[in-house]
């Protein structure tokens, strides 16, 4: 255990090496219901950080409005291989676009609002993201959670950060690397620049066949009552979902 502590501390954050207590088998995914799974085929994270920008939480909140699963005030979030399978439960997911031009593509399962895999151009195609919290994700090993054994390189939007939202907890990592935006020189870095013999399809290639609808909200606008937020609206699907 205080091996492990050390070792994330001496290890360069740019590395995959911090991720080295992560499991590669498979991963099954599933929502908080059990109705909806797939299988991310390499269960190494690519990157986990922790993200306090006004879309995802206004996103998260919006979910958890219908009874979605509970968060935490500041998000973790991780990066995998874009190289899925759908299991079950495909006729539930949707991608919600928090407005129409939205870039960011959340997938949301109907059967309990939890939110499942994250596109955004910025992604490349190479990963797709996924909330720690919104989702049941396996931990790597019997003991340890994916604090520990996916532990977030950085923690980024702090700029969007609101006391409203609870109380901040730590930052388990190198305090330099906590940025107000996404700006700092290693936010690019990235582990693996290919992802080699995909046994699955990209969240792309799923998107295509789901459903799509835009919540049309304002930026930043968290309601006070819960009924106060906006419909779904059916969209079409973006022509960048290709
Ligand atoms: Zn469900
Ligand atoms: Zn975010």
């Amino acid at each position: 255990m205080s091996n492990r502590s050390k070792i994330n501390k001496t290890k360069s954050f740019d590395s995959d090496e911090l991720y080295n207590n992560c499991n590669s088998d498979p991963k099954l995914v599933t929502c908080s219901c059990g109705k909806t799974s797939f299988t991310i085929f390499n269960g190494r994270v690519r990157k986990a950080r922790e993200c306090a920008c006004i879309d995802c939480y206004q996103h998260v909140i919006w979910a958890q409005s219908k009874d979605g699963p509970q968060v935490p005030p500041i998000l973790s979030a991780g990066y995998w291989d874009n190289d899925i399978r759908v299991e079950s439960g495909e006729e539930n997911i949707m991608v919600i676009l928090l407005r129409k031009d939205a870039r960011a593509k959340r997938t949301v399962a109907k059967c309990c609002y939890s939110t499942l895999m994250i596109d955004h151009p910025g992604y490349k195609q190479l990963r797709f993201g996924l909330y720690e919290n919104t989702c049941s994700i396996p931990w790597d090993n019997d003991s340890e959670p994916p604090s520990i054994t996916r532990p977030p390189s950085d923690r980024i939007f702090m700029k969007d950060w609101n006391a409203s939202r609870g109380k901040l907890p730590e930052f388990s990592g190198d305090p330099l690397r906590i940025d107000q935006r996404v700006g700092l020189p290693f936010h690019e870095n990235v582990n693996r620049q290919s992802i080699d013999n995909p046994m699955g399809e990209t969240c792309q290639s799923l998107f295509r066949r789901l459903p799509w609808f835009s919540l049309d909200v304002k930026e930043g606008f968290i309601p006070k009552d819960k009924n106060l937020w906006p419909n779904l609206k059916p969209v079409e699907p973006h022509a960048e979902a290709g």
